[in-house]
């Protein structure tokens, strides 16, 4: 458990004894201090054994939010919300007749028992959910204070001696023995030394409850401080405030004693003596901390953070790429505050772009993050830091320490708040001091002014413009200074945007102010984490690193307008920030299941440039849409002609060959119709995207003579073998693409035409072998396999050189494996072994696009312990830096593909014919998976366990086994694997 030094964002505490001295004494202290912490969005939680009458009757507190105030009581059994209007039921749990039935009998079986030991007790009440039974029924101690506890507890201890009877604690044993024997089945026992109760309920059911409550809005346990007077077991009974601990993550709540606690406090809980008054310097000192703008804690649960201390073999600006932030609209990496700009660029705004043809890259905004930070008297370059990333909540947090003390900083790009960045830094005002509001990029111009309090900066490109606004609060006393530094953007890729609406923007941001935007943010977070989420509970490293992969996709895409997602999203300038078919293939099926409107985003980008595709396709005499393999701001090729290889120059072909990313744009929109359900779509706005990619394939393929059609000079995925005939790949997209169009048209001599050039497409595909050649003269190459220069991950053009890859048999990454991965109904039964078993062992992943796909086909075919080999490469990919590109931002290809082998790999999901089918496949490492994601219009959430699953979704949904039998619409299905596969459990 924690020490005290930490901003809490959710205080639950004990009442009587803790809070008020008894119930009698006035409460508007603690009415005062509640109201205001919820005014400043924290959520506050009396726990307590009585009635609302009492604790309302007595708090009468009324809260106008943001910030919750919950009334946890009947000892567990119920909960109310407090608004300005008063108190009103949320849950209440409701005993059955039997159990009434069961308390009585419990109760007085206990008194029968206690009876024959001579010990007179009595039932006090009936209460809800539990029997209340005095075992000390003399006038001295009818209503014994709180502060007396140790004397009740002597009289108690004597009384039970005479009876023969050793402790309390016995008492709590036989009340439990007569429960059981009464028929209740999980009885919960308590003592408050003169009472023993008998109940349904306790204490530990309502922090579980108000542990669920604040998990809603992003506060884990280690934002929680739980308060009481009664930790310390007391007779050998533990103390029921001791039960708020009982409960999951309990290790990381800070739990504080303000009781007696005659007997000592359990470790972990601190002691600080006192009662309420302490209870209420407690409230104040959180109050203050907020009032002080101390920056704010972090729940460090290794299942959800991340930290860097700068002793990892990282290099800076890998670190920086890993620790990048965003809204999907503007990205900041995660520089540090010193460090800016000396770096590159830190923030960079999806679609704007500066530049013109291979050279347009995106272009660098102006940064909010500079702060002067020393250490012993010089600037800090890295020293004796920690920064921790929280992917539950989005937030950075860093702490560097020297003798003199801590220097803080805590930023996030608010969820819930478009364009808006908000940092708050605290330290010695020896060591840190605010640097410049607004930091110029490297190489960018930037335009700036000051105006009422706010600095505003604006940088602008060939089309479009980046405008910031900052405002900054510093504050200094006792040598100590805080800077709060807010700061809103305004994109536009067409035009440089007028600074007043970045002014506007955090105007609004401001009034909200930081605590509102913190705990809006947090919100909004924990709000995704309940849409898609993986847990494999055998696998920690794994499970993070896979939650990584979702947190840097929820940043990259934004989620209306037209979403340009480069191949490093918004986390570096690698490759320019030009878009490739790793959009469309490889983030777009991970972020369908995540936010279907960001899907829809990213294919409104493509549909607002089908004209320069059209063109493109124009340019070669050809009809139809092609799109280009890098494209940018207007959707023109900016593919570069040529690259720097070995220290020459050489030809780049991509653009003018590598052609499939036409079909994907296709198979893309395809699949988010289908995996969401959007079938609409593609009556519409979808349509000419898999329409008019169609007519293109209709113009390139070429019917010879023979009959047979053949699409020949382009690149496939692998791209060490350049200008070949007849790539499988490409040949089965395209006919997929020519099929899927003709059935979305009505038939006519073009859908005919159509049809029959698909049927003549070759595909290189053997009966005998059951293997596909990945294009035609592939098996004439020099047979090398990858094992015979390497362990993969390697770039083996690099190691044997362009030409000799080229005339060997070496592929990048999949090809063949890859039109497996999409299209596995288009691929001839028995096809997918035999191309693994051929094709692995020459992959030399030599992409990053390679080893997430080869994972998720690996668990396909029922190879699950290789898959996960290749997983691991994916997983570690960016986190290890493993291909050394790190520093220019995120593979986002790979953190979609990780999704994808998760989900469609691993659990076998796909949507077949508008239903849900799953085909789970696990590794030995793990003995369950649970993974959430969107589907169909619902939340499913999919339990998979060696050899039994569920499936649950927030409505009826329809749910296929693999042998084709169709479920009924519901919402819980249970699947059981037997010989025949998986088969629903009836
Ligand atoms: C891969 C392509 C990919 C590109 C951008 C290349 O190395 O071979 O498939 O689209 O990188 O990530």
């Amino acid at each position: 458990m924690h020490g005290l030094d930490r901003t809490f964002e959710a205080i639950v505490f004990d009442w009587d004894g803790t809070a008020v001295r008894d119930r009698r004494a006035s409460a508007l202290a603690v009415r005062r201090r509640v109201e205001a912490l919820c005014a400043r969005c924290v959520d506050v939680a009396v726990v307590s054994g009585t009635h609302l009458g009492n604790i309302d009757g007595q708090l009468a507190a009324r809260p106008g939010g943001p910030g919750r105030l919950f009334l946890a009581l009947n000892r567990g059994s119920e909960l109310f919300l407090v608004g300005e209007r008063g108190p009103w039921l949320v849950a209440r749990r409701v005993a059955t007749a039997e159990e009434e039935r069961g308390l009585d009998r419990a109760a007085t079986l206990l008194i029968e028992r206690l009876a024959a030991l001579g010990l007179t007790a009595s039932l006090v009440s009936q209460r809800l959910n539990r029997r209340k039974v005095d075992i000390i029924p003399e006038p001295a101690w009818a209503n014994p204070p709180k502060a007396r506890i140790g004397e009740l507890l002597t009289a108690v201890t004597d009384r039970l001696h005479r009876a023969g009877i050793p402790a309390l604690s016995a008492v709590v044993d036989l009340a439990l023995l007569a429960s059981k024997e009464a028929g209740l089945n999980e009885p919960r026992v308590t003592s408050d030394v003169k009472h023993v109760e008998i109940g349904l309920t306790d204490k530990s059911d309502s922090m579980d409850t108000l542990l669920r409550k604040f998990a809603e809005r992003g506060i884990g346990p280690g934002l929680a401080l739980v308060v009481g007077d009664e930790f310390g077991a007391l007779g050998g009974v533990a103390g029921s405030d001791s039960l708020l601990l009982r409960t999951v993550g309990a290790a990381r709540l800070t739990a504080i004693s303000v009781g007696v606690e005659p007997t000592g406090v359990p470790t972990g809980v601190v002691h600080r003596p006192g009662g309420p008054s302490t209870f209420l310097r407690l409230l104040d000192e959180q109050l203050q901390r907020r009032d002080h703008r101390r920056v704010p804690s972090v729940d460090e649960d290794p299942a959800w953070t991340l930290a860097l201390t700068g002793d990892d073999a990282l290099s800076v600006r890998a670190r920086q790429t890993l620790l990048s932030l965003g809204d999907g609209v503007i990205g900041v990496r995660g520089a540090a505050e010193e460090h800016v700009p000396q770096d590159g660029p830190t923030v960079l705004a999806s679609g704007v772009y500066d530049g013109l043809g291979p050279a347009e890259h995106l272009l660098a905004a102006p940064s909010p993050l500079s702060l002067e930070i020393r250490t012993d008297g010089q600037h800090a370059p890295g020293g004796a830091q920690r920064r921790l990333l929280d992917l539950r909540t989005g937030v950075l947090h860093r702490e560097q320490l020297d003798h003199s003390g801590a220097v803080r900083t805590m930023r996030f790009v608010a969820a819930a708040d478009r364009g808006v960045v908000v940092m708050r830094a605290e330290g010695p005002s020896r060591r840190l001091a605010p640097g410049p509001p607004l930091t110029q990029p490297t190489d960018q111009p930037m335009t700036s002014g000051q105006a009422n309090g706010v600095t505003w900066a604006r940088t602008v490109g060939d089309r479009g413009g980046i405008a910031a606004a900052t405002a900054e609060v510093v504050r200094r006393d006792t040598g100590r200074r805080v800077i709060d530094r807010v700061t809103a953007y305004a994109t536009d890729a067409g035009r440089p945007p007028p600074t007043g609406r970045a002014l506007n923007t955090l105007k609004r941001a401001r009034q909200r102010g930081f605590d509102r935007l913190l705990s809006d943010h947090r919100a909004a977070w924990a709000q995704r984490w309940t849409v898609t989420n993986v847990s494999i509970p055998d696998d920690p490293r794994a499970q993070l690193a896979a939650r990584y992969a979702l947190f840097q996709l929820w940043n990259s895409v934004a989620r209306r307008g037209d979403a340009a997602v480069g191949a490093r999203g918004l986390s570096g300038s690698g490759y320019a920030g030009h878009v490739f078919w790793d959009a469309d293939v490889f983030v777009l099926p991970a972020v369908a299941t995540m936010s279907p409107a960001a899907a829809r985003a990213m294919l409104e980008y493509r549909i607002r440039r089908l004209p320069q595709a059209r063109s493109i396709a124009q340019l070669k005499g050809l009809g139809g849409v092609r799109f280009p393999w890098e494209s940018a701001s207007r959707g023109d090729d900016v593919t570069p002609s040529s690259g720097r290889a070995d220290g020459e120059w050489v030809p780049i072909l991509t653009g003018q060959l590598e052609e499939h990313i036409t079909a994907d744009i296709a198979w893309a929109a395809s699949h988010y119709a289908g995996w969401t359900g959007d079938h609409a779509f593609l009556d519409d706005a979808g349509r000419p995207l898999i329409c008019e990619t169609a007519r293109y394939w209709a113009t390139r393929a070429r019917t010879e003579r023979d009959g047979t059609a053949h699409i020949r000079h382009v690149i496939g995925p692998d791209e060490y073998h350049e200008n070949v005939d007849d790539n499988a790949y490409t040949n089965v997209l395209a006919r997929w693409n020519l099929r899927r169009a003709a059935a979305l048209e009505a038939p006519s001599t073009e859908t005919a035409g159509w049809l029959r050039l698909a049927d003549a497409l070759v595909d290189g595909h053997d009966p005998t072998t059951g293997r596909h050649e990945q294009f035609a003269g592939y098996y004439q190459l020099e047979p090398l396999l990858v094992a015979d220069i390497g362990t993969p991950p390697l770039a083996a053009d690099l190691l044997l050189g362009a030409a000799r890859t080229s005339a060997a048999q070496i592929i990048k990454q999949p090809d063949v494996l890859m039109a497996h991965h999409l299209l596995p109904d288009a691929m001839p039964h028995g096809s997918l072994q035999a191309d693994l078993d051929f094709y692995l062992p020459r992959t030399a992943h030599g992409s990053s696009l390679s080893p997430a796909i080869t994972a998720s086909l690996l668990a396909r075919a029922g190879r699950p312990d290789e898959a996960l080999t290749h997983l691991d490469i994916a997983l570690r990919l960016d986190l290890d830096d493993l291909t050394g590109m790190t520093a220019s931002g995120l593979h986002l290809a790979t953190l979609g593909g990780v999704w994808q082998a998760l989900l469609f790999g691993f659990a076998g999901a796909r949507v077949v014919d508008g239903a849900l089918q799953i085909d789970p496949r696990l590794p030995l490492r793990w003995s369950s998976l649970h993974l959430r994601f969107g589907c169909l219009g619902r939340r499913v959430d999919l339990r998979v366990e060696r050899d039994a699953a569920t499936i649950t979704s927030s409505g009826p949904l329809p749910v296929r086994t693999r042998s084709g039998a169709d479920v009924d619409m519901t919402r819980q299905v249970h699947l059981v694997k037997s010989d025949l596969g998986w088969v629903v459990h009836r």
